[in-house]
């Protein structure tokens, strides 16, 4: 196996596009150590760690820009992400172990393109772009149509992710993430629920509502008939047991080492029910009723 380790965007790229699919890229390696040892020996790898200006957090444009280099414990740690993006903030907080927060980074996350990647469905709830960068282009799209599959995306076996922009919630919304799985730490999610809710001014209705569901679908995806359901209604305890069946349904889970699909979907009400009425409660200051 061929070892490279480029300094820079331009480097990397070169090297993809001269192995083709046998190069494999390495940032934190918490996935790829796995699948060499496990699984199988790309034909090479290029370690992106050495490239500068590829991690760190900054406010950009009304959001925040992160590098992806930057670990799931950067993220934990940072004042910023914990108070413009708590949803965020809670799903680098569940994430593995502080052994493996400390390795792993948020590309690596995102381009592994697991369904149940723990920071994919905040990232799809607060509508985040990705800079993608290819030997001949360079394209920025949302993270709500990159994943076509379990570890497909759009950079296909060439492409880079360069960077992370996540805008800014509207003001007075306000988002949770919830995880359930087998064991209470380093464990990966069995289904994981983000949802992020703005009341209207009077904080009577639900204004806008978004929902991402993790590890119950080839790729992380929106529910997206649960929140045109719930938009512009007041959250009633009927509408909001409509909307946790709802999301159950859009949910098209597997049966798998980690949980039956059945379970699965009852996982999704729950959390969903239990997402919808904290972050409501949070948002108006009203317990549904
Ligand atoms: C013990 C253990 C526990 C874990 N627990 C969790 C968990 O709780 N939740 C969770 O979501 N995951 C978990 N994981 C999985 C893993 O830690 C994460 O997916 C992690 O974020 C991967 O980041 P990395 O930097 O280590 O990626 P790597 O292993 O370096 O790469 C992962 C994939 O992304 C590609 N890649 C990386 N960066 C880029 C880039 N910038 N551009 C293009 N492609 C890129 C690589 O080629 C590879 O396909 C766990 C893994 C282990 C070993």
């Amino acid at each position: 196996m061929e070892y490279f380790a480029p300094k820079s965007v331009s480097e990397a790229l070169s090297l993809l596009e001269r192995h083709g699919g046998q190069a494999k890229v390495i940032a934190g390696g918490t996935d790829v150590m796995v699948d060499i040892k496990y699984k199988e020996e790309p034909g090479c790898l290029v370690n992106i760690k050495a490239i500068s200006g590829l991690s760190g957090i900054k406010e950009n444009n009304g959001g925040l820009h992160i590098g992806p280099l930057t670990t799931i414990r950067e993220i934990e740690t940072s004042a910023l992400v914990r108070d413009k993006l708590p949803v965020l903030w809670e799903a680098a907080h569940q994430f593995a172990s502080l052994q493996i927060r400390n390795t792993a980074t948020i590309g690596g996350n995102i381009c592994r393109a697991s369904p149940s990647g723990e920071t994919l469905p905040p990232l799809l709830v607060l509508e985040a772009k990705g800079n993608l960068a290819f030997a001949d282009k360079e394209s920025r799209e949302a993270f709500t149509s990159f994943f076509s599959g379990p570890g497909k995306t759009s950079l296909g076996a060439k492409g880079l992710l360069t960077g992370i922009e996540i805008p800014y919630p509207a003001a007075g919304s306000r988002g949770v993430y919830l995880k359930h799985a087998v064991r209470g730490a380093m464990d990966i999610a069995m289904v994981g629920v983000a949802v992020l809710i703005t009341p209207d001014a009077a904080k009577n209705n639900v204004q806008d509502v978004r929902i991402g569901l993790g590890a119950v679908a080839p790729t992380p995806i929106r529910a997206a008939k649960t929140e045109a359901l719930l938009r512009g209604k007041p959250l009633t305890p009927a509408l909001l047991k409509q909307a946790a069946a709802m999301a159950a349904s859009e949910a098209s889970p597997i049966d798998d080492q980690r949980s039956s699909a059945e379970y699965r979907r009852w996982i999704v009400e729950a959390l969903t029910r239990r997402g919808l009425a904290q972050t409501w409660k949070a948002a108006t200051g009203k317990e549904v009723a």
